[in-house]
């Protein structure tokens, strides 16, 4: 899988993509990624590639040529036509399913932008999608592009030591992860769930699949409308944390 980021501060991405996990990854060729400096392809004698808005709003707008030529310049270096990603506040929110799904591409290009944002004309142009990582706004598009690139690079065959190192976490199956615990066995007279020591996987694996139910209803009981529940499950949740109602509105 192949990544092209085009933004105003390569380096600052490069660093982040050079570390940890995702270091490794990316330094034993598990995926690729490159950074281009969108400053690179303006044709302005001062390298300019922002300009004032029409709106008469303050601030300024990065302008629709360097951008182009940047993505052209991607098209024709890689040989391929990149799914084309806008990183901004406007976008659908990111989630572990839209994740799943991208890790499927071969062939990615994110678009940060940066101070207002970027001319429209060249979003029309080039962008397939717009994603956000939230509903606030932050300075530039440089953290989500890392935030996608990181949650989807982590899917990728050989990143993590094993699937389940994914599929057991939060988001992937629909629910959130059961409680984890680790040594010493207690800990200031709190005791880990006795079933954890028993070394019965069956008995293990239906813990961890109440468990995970019950964060889920606890914490984030909006995710339970998506998720496929049993009558067993409802009944878990019932004894578990009471009378439950996962009906939409
Ligand atoms: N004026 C724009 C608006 O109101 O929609 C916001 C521009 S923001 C200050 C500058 C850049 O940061 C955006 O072009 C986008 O690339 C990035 N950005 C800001 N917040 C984001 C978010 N929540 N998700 C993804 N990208 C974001």
């Amino acid at each position: 899988m192949r990544f092209d980021i085009a933004t105003l501060f390569p380096e600052a991405v490069d660093s982040w993509l050079d570390s940890s996990v995702i270091g490794r990854a990316r330094a034993a060729g598990l995926f690729t990624a490159e950074c281009h400096n969108i400053r690179d392809y303006t044709l302005d004698k001062h390298r300019r590639v922002d300009d004032t808005p029409y709106s008469e709003r303050q601030g300024m707008l990065m302008q629709c040529e360097p951008i182009y030529r940047c993505w052209q310049g991607i098209c024709n270096m890689t040989r391929s036509q990149p799914h084309v990603i806008y990183m901004s506040p406007q976008g659908r929110t990111l989630t572990e399913k839209r994740c799943i799904e991208l890790s499927r591409l071969p062939h990615i290009m994110l678009l940060c932008g940066h101070y207002e944002g970027v001319d429209q004309r060249v979003l029309d142009r080039i962008v397939d999608e717009e994603i956000s990582v939230g509903d606030y706004v932050l300075t530039g598009g440089e953290l989500p592009a890392l935030v996608l690139i990181d949650s989807v690079v982590r899917l990728l065959d050989g990143v993590l030591a094993q699937p389940d190192c994914y599929e057991d976490e939060s988001h992937y199956s629909g629910l959130l992860e059961y409680p984890q615990f680790t040594r010493p066995e207690v800990w200031q007279g709190e005791a880990v769930p006795p079933v954890l020591l028993s070394g019965h996987h069956a008995n293990i694996l239906k813990w961890r699949h109440e468990q995970a139910l019950l964060a889920t209803v606890r914490k984030r009981p909006e995710l339970l409308e998506d998720y496929p529940l049993t009558k067993e499950d409802l009944s878990i949740i019932t004894n578990g944390v009471g009378n439950f109602d996962n009906k939409k509105d």
